[in-house]
């Protein structure tokens, strides 16, 4: 059984309403022994005038609400934090060193290293998409995940993989529909993957698994199982689970079926970080 949801947001993230009182609560009734907040923080996101979003939140505001929150959920809450790595020139070194300084405090339990932004832009609105195949668009995708981890190996776990997926558009096509999705092809650029995967395996990162896949429609969970079986088979047994829930109702969204393949897979525990520390669980 998975007990742990260790992705989730609260009001402190820019795209999220939730309270920290709801979320730790609606992981109570779910049964969970424990959760992990982990707002977002991107420095220089790149879209905040379309969005009106600064996806920037104050560390110390975030963990002193924690600290009152555990006292009246009666589950444990740890204390983490998700951060969007940058590989663009010039942006990825000031990035790197803002995180670096964040981090320094000793009371951070868990750091997630996203990709969200790469070429200046979220890849969320259609431009990014512009003039690129899928297969292309995901591989620039995928590379600059490639450099985000090599120059910060000092994360925890590394972010839905594949979660750009979500927002595939095709040349020509209707920007507001995702009609890339389908296009996404196992295997491919597989070499790519193989050098995040062999990159994080010997670096002690661990590989998060992110149900919101399957919350958002796609049939799968961040990484597909293609993904998920190379790193299995090239030996990563480190895995990290959260739901990345935005609302309360998504909280431990799909933790059955998923600790069902992740088992159907060869994998046998998960790793909850304590303080930077992996503690493991079965599953
Ligand atoms: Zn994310
Ligand atoms: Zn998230």
């Amino acid at each position: 059984m998975i007990l742990y949801d260790c992705h989730m947001h609260s009001d402190f993230s820019s795209d999220c309403e939730a309270s920290m009182e709801e979320q730790a609560a609606s992981a109570a009734k779910k049964g969970l022994k424990g959760i992990c907040f982990t707002d977002h923080m991107d420095l220089e996101y790149p879209n905040v005038k379309e969005f009106n979003m600064t996806f920037l939140f104050d560390m110390d505001e975030d963990y002193a609400r924690i600290d009152k929150v555990r006292k009246e959920c009666g589950i444990k809450i740890n204390k983490g934090i998700e951060i969007g790595l940058r590989n663009e020139p010039g942006v990825s070194e000031r990035v790197t060193n803002g995180y670096k300084e964040l981090l320094k405090r000793d009371d951070i339990d868990f750091v997630i290293g996203a990709t969200h932004c790469l070429d200046m832009i979220d890849p969320y609105l259609p431009g990014y998409w512009q003039g690129m195949t899928v297969k292309e668009a995901l591989g620039k995708y995928f590379t600059a995940i490639l450099e985000n981890v090599r120059n910060n190996s000092y994360i925890d776990t590394l972010a839905h993989i594949d979660y750009l997926v979500r927002y595939a558009r095709i040349p020509g096509g209707d920007p507001d529909k995702y009609e890339g999705r389908g296009l996404y092809k196992d295997g491919e650029n597989g070499d790519i993957i193989d050098e995040i995967l062999r990159f994080i395996i010997d670096h002690g990162i661990a590989l998060e698994i992110n149900t919101a896949g399957l919350k958002y429609g796609l049939g799968y969970a961040h990484p597909k199982d293609w993904i998920l079986r190379r790193y299995r088979d090239m030996g990563g047994e480190l895995i990290t689970i959260g739901s990345d829930a935005h609302k309360p109702e998504h909280v431990a969204y799909a933790f059955e079926e998923t600790c069902e393949k992740l088992k159907a897979f060869g994998f046998r525990e998960y790793a909850v970080f304590e303080k930077r520390k992996p503690v493991f669980f079965k599953l």
